[in-house]
């Protein structure tokens, strides 16, 4: 399968998840997952036209968009992965998109640099749904306090949730834990939902997917 078949693949059958939710199939934004994919198969997404990809790490993001925001200047970029704080300027300075808000430190010194380069970034509270020990995002019960913390505070410009479930558990649960919490906050967006379990996020409410495989193929195997 080429990328622009994977594409269309995709796109149906979000079309698809979503007329069975009875819902708008233009609120559900598709998140090309580039990570560790080659220069080839990025440059056969923006071929087809693909614009919104979502990548984990800073310094492989800059080497995959960098030289590209000039060409492209329409290229929505969404940081997926945790991020330190002490790459907060880097991260600010290629983002459109944080999704990995987690903590007060980071939203301290996102909106620090946010300031500083003047620019209009949107962020994602991370929230640790299943409760897991190794896992990063904010604690459910902490949710609250941290939003009213970011928004409140540090000016940040909140406009939604993302969570990554258990990998060892049904994840449909947990979909509909996010768009609960996301409701009482009043957030409009949802970044839930990967190659595997894209069309449930969506009936439960994803308004952005994260679709690495499906959309690529599979991944290079060099270590994380
Ligand atoms: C890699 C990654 C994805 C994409 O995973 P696929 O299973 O390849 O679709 C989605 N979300 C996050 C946070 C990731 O790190």
């Amino acid at each position: 399968m080429t990328i622009d078949e994977n594409k269309a693949t995709l796109q149906n059958q979000i079309a698809q998840a979503a007329q069975f939710a009875n819902r708008d199939v233009a609120d559900i934004e598709l998140v090309a997952v580039s990570k560790k994919q080659s220069d080839e198969r990025l440059q056969s997404a923006l071929d087809c036209g693909q614009r919104v990809f979502g990548e984990n790490r800073v310094q492989e993001a800059q080497e995959h968009w960098v030289h590209r925001r000039a060409i492209y200047p329409d290229l929505r970029l969404h940081l997926i992965g945790a991020l330190q704080t002490n790459k907060a300027a880097d991260a600010v300075a290629l983002f459109d998109v944080i999704e990995t808000l987690d903590r007060e430190k980071l939203a301290r010194s996102l909106a620090k640099e946010i300031q500083k380069q003047a620019k209009t970034i949107e962020c994602f509270i991370q929230v640790n749904v299943g409760d897991e020990d190794q896992k990063t995002g904010i604690a459910v019960e902490q949710l609250r306090d941290f939003y009213k913390f970011c928004t409140g505070e540090c000016h940040l410009k909140i406009t939604g949730l993302m969570c990554i479930p258990p990998a060892d558990e049904p994840p449909a649960l947990y979909f509909a834990l996010l768009k609960k919490y996301a409701d009482d906050l009043g957030l409009p967006l949802l970044s839930m939902g990967m190659s595997s379990d894209f069309e449930r996020a969506i009936h439960m409410g994803a308004t952005h997917v994260r679709i690495g495989t499906a959309f690529f193929g599979e991944r290079a195997a060099i270590p994380a």
